[in-house]
């Protein structure tokens, strides 16, 4: 009897279910070769911001360490021949960060931003501490939703 059920009920409810998907579009991605493009808010991997002339814009002043709720950046500061402080050593412990964004709120020089990346897994826990020079180097093209957002934090 369960033989016969099986052969008659359930065999063809199976296949039927397979075929009605077959030609449906996969609603799955076949990463890593097609990319998921994220949010335009999403909070990702940091980077900081030079201005156009190429000089850093951090000046070391400590707010966003100050703001950070997982006291995940470590600076110290330096300063150039003409006065001018910079962070000689900057950076941030991505394991301990949680991604809330307050460090690019409270920076008063727009020099740290979050960005889209989220491909950073690793087996090594050292490599999640992240340099001002990889953080430099991750400095993405400015997209017009940044600039926006620059234009509003000047006015405010
Ligand atoms: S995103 Fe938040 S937790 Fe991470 S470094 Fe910035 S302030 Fe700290
Ligand atoms: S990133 Fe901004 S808030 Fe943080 S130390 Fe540099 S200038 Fe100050």
């Amino acid at each position: 009897m369960n033989f016969i059920r099986t052969v008659i009920i359930a065999l063809p409810k199976g296949f039927y279910t397979t075929l009605k998907h077959l030609f449906k579009k996969p609603v799955t991605r076949k990463y890593p070769y097609e990319r998921r493009e994220m949010a335009p808010r999403y909070r990702g991997k940091h980077y900081l911001e030079r201005y156009d002339d190429g000089t850093e814009r951090c000046v070391c002043c400590g707010l966003c360490a100050a703001s950070c709720p997982a006291d995940a950046i470590y600076m110290e500061g330096g300063e150039t021949d003409n006065g001018e402080r910079f962070a000689k050593v900057y950076e941030i412990n991505l394991l301990r960060c949680i991604f809330c964004g307050f460090c690019e709120e409270a920076c008063p020089e727009e020099a740290i931003f979050l960005g889209h990346e989220y491909e950073f897994s690793d087996d090594n826990r050292d490599s999640f501490i992240y340099t001002k020079e990889q953080m430099l180097a991750n400095r993405p093209k400015e997209k017009p939703f940044k600039r926006i957002i620059r234009k509003v934090r000047r006015i405010f």
